[in-house]
């Protein structure tokens, strides 16, 4: 690890806008990192002339004192992102040599800060994961060790490979994308920041869909205060996505005082899952003292409806995939399959699709399609809308009732092997269970490394904030990381 790549994004911001360094020299340091970290399989498409050329414009920027936030600062970017002639294929082989036409709204408001991409990062097929093995390029590795074992872990999904590399030090912040807490599962895994904001708060334009109804992009980084940048470039209305808030963006960073003195933080009791870890539990309750050394008050609340979470979210997310995968027929993007004599259009699509999709997207295709089909409409689909409007009635109920943040743990386990539940994938599924109500309530939610498990590995709170007020749950997130301390590094950089 060089000193530069170690930086956050304020600490290079401050040096590059007094002259004590340019972007091109941190890009370097930046793309030799990259190079030399093969082993943990971040990055899949590396975009080393792009990155020198933003440099160069950057510190063009620098020296005319036009100088954005994110002006020179080096990002990697994940697969999901369109990104206008650079492959992105979402960690699909069914994307196979797709090179957008056009640039996400997140990507080109980042590069407009002045942002440099280092190149596309790994990431479960479609998003579609919690540990990044469902990907087309393989799985990445957690630059972490549980203790003197050599074995190698999941950084987590579906943002594994953003949040690998962040935790490694080859860039200095990543975007992720979560629907059902891919960006706070593997922030939690790899101990860093990851905040998924309000649904609504960042366009989805370009961005490869996966739950329309759920997906959220949002930055990876070493601390809170980098996540404010970031999410300072990335968010803003875009006529582009109906569903993007025409909301001002304020002004993230200027949130983070450090005062909470007063903020009323629920503690849900639903949260406390039968068989969790001892250590989480203490975790738990390390945050809880923490916020309360601060100034806040915590008050138990209740948020009856958790238990049908998971299951509503894996009737919601197939379903919604099923109909967004739908395009992927050879016909337009990527992949198409050798044909037979004798093959039409249906044996085009058939073997595209089957040739095209791994193992997990063929699951959910199928389940969202059962689950859509006319006789089980109401009883699945339906339902599960219904449970979810319960779930975003009960956030609402502990807002109402004076609420203002929720801690939770960010994951019921820290990172495991790769290799350990792949062939288990409710097992998998299980992963997300603190997470999954906030995307299915629309709300924004952060994972703050907050303390090592006994082998030594990271371990992530969770805190939930009220709709559209990132910066007070930024602000809440600067607190507890201040007093949790974190600055464990992981074992492997570069
Ligand atoms: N792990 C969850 C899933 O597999 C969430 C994924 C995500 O947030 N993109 O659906």
């Amino acid at each position: 690890m060089s000193d530069l790549t170690d930086l956050t994004i304020a600490e290079a911001r401050g040096k590059l806008r007094a002259g004590e360094l340019s972007a091109g020299e941190l890009t370097e340091a930046c793309l030799g990192a990259v190079e030399a970290s093969g082993e943990l399989n971040a990055f899949v498409h590396k975009t080393p002339e792009i990155a020198r050329e933003q440099a160069a414009a950057a510190d063009a920027r620098l020296k005319a004192g036009d100088a954005p936030d994110l002006c020179g600062i080096p990002l990697g970017i994940k697969d999901l992102f369109c990104t206008k002639g650079v492959a992105s294929q979402a960690g699909s082989a069914i994307l196979d040599g797709f090179k957008p036409e056009y640039e996400s709204t997140v990507t080109r408001q980042l590069f407009e800060a002045g942002a440099v991409m280092l190149g596309k990062l790994n990431m479960d097929e479609f998003a579609m994961g919690s540990s990044n093995e469902t990907s087309t390029y393989g799985n990445v590795v957690n630059p972490w060790r549980a203790g003197n074992s050599e074995a190698a872990l999941t950084p987590g999904g579906s943002s594994g490979g953003s949040a690998s590399a962040v935790a490694a030090r080859l860039c200095l912040g990543a975007t992720g994308t979560d629907t059902g807490g891919s960006i706070r599962q593997p922030a939690a895994f790899v101990g860093i920041t990851g905040l998924k904001p309000t649904y609504g708060r960042c366009s989805r334009w370009g961005i490869v869909a996966f739950a329309s109804s759920l997906d959220q992009a949002g930055p990876m980084t070493k601390d809170v205060r980098d996540a404010a940048i970031m999410l300072g470039a990335m968010a803003g209305h875009d006529p582009m996505d109906s569903t993007s808030a025409d909301l001002a963006v304020p002004d993230f960073e200027a949130a983070l005082t450090g005062d909470i003195r007063g903020k009323v933080v629920g503690i849900p009791k639903e949260y406390r899952m039968e068989g969790m870890p001892q250590e989480i539990e203490d975790l738990w309750t390390r945050g809880k003292e923490m916020l309360r050394d601060a100034g806040a008050e915590l008050r138990d609340i209740s948020l009856p409806h958790t238990k049908y979470a998971l299951p509503a979210y894996y009737v919601i997310a197939p379903a919604e995939a099923s109909s967004n995968l739908a395009r992927y027929d050879g016909v337009r993007f990527g992949h198409r399959a050798k044909l037979s004599q004798g093959d039409g259009i249906t044996e085009m699509y058939e073997k595209t699709r089957a040739e095209g999709f791994g193992d997990e997207v063929k699951r959910r295709v199928m389940v969202g399609t059962y689950v859509l089909s006319a006789g089980f409409y109401d009883a699945y689909y339906n339902r599960a809308r219904k449970v979810r409007t319960l779930i975003k009635r009960d956030f609402e109920q502990a807002f109402d009732s004076g609420i203002d943040t929720i801690l939770t743990p960010a994951t019921p386990s820290a990172a495991f092997e790769l290799g350990q539940t792949f062939d288990d994938p409710v097992q998998m599924y299980l992963n997300d269970v603190f997470t999954v109500t906030v995307n299915l309530a629309g709300l924004p939610g952060i994972a703050v490394p907050a303390g090592l498990d006994s082998k030594g590995l990271p371990l992530g709170l969770q805190l939930i904030g009220r709709p559209w007020e990132e910066g007070d749950l930024l602000n809440t997130a600067y607190c507890l990381e201040r007093s949790a301390g974190f600055v464990e590094k992981p074992s492997r950089w570069w």
